[in-house]
């Protein structure tokens, strides 16, 4: 296993649309490693979800998962870890909810997204595995959020108010509800 460099905004391949991976390769050495090294790199920077363009392979891979370990008490119980391979998202009609997001690609600064809260998600796992489930809340927060990154899609994109967006530690001493980080 091995951390790979995590590439940050303004890297162009941040912004390309990943290719579908065949589901003939999902069980390849080559994928094999890549998912094992995706779980490494996002533990190593603490982030709760990575999208395989995110360290530069341009593969529609996304890796989510953490337990609860005090990192976002105010959001989550944890986030079962799961790999979402070829994951398709559709927006089920539902309120949209808003969380101050994160990213390993943006490093230090987090903004406030509003996402749907209900979604629709099929996607194969790392063992050939086709899923089709309704997810509601957090979960759907942080998925919507990593498979944006598969179509060159980042949070920045999506803020609610531009002025909504800052360095973590000016955030942390404005006042107001800027705490909830999520991503
Ligand atoms: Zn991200």
């Amino acid at each position: 296993m091995a951390v790979r460099k995590i590439l940050r905004a303004g890297d162009p391949r941040l912004r390309q649309r990943s290719e579908p991976v065949p589901v003939a390769e999902i069980r390849s050495k080559e994928i094999k490693k890549l998912i094992k090294d995706m779980f490494q790199t996002m533990e190593e920077a603490e982030g709760l979800g990575l999208a395989a363009p995110q360290v530069g392979v341009l593969k529609r891979i996304v890796v989510v998962g953490f337990d609860r370990s005090g990192r976002y008490p105010e959001v989550t119980d944890g986030l079962e870890r799961k790999v979402l391979i070829n994951p398709e998202i559709e927006v089920l009609p539902s309120e949209k909810e808003g969380f101050w997001e994160g990213c390993l690609s943006v490093p230090g600064m987090r903004g406030y997204v509003e996402r749907a809260r209900k979604i629709r998600m099929r996607w194969y796992d790392e063992h050939e595995e086709f899923y089709d489930q309704i997810i509601e809340g957090f979960d759907a927060v942080v998925y919507q959020h990593e498979c944006d990154h598969l179509d060159g899609v980042l949070y920045i994109d999506r803020l609610k108010d531009p002025r909504l967006f800052g360095f973590n530690e000016e955030l942390d001493e404005a006042p107001g509800e800027r705490s909830a980080v999520a991503v």
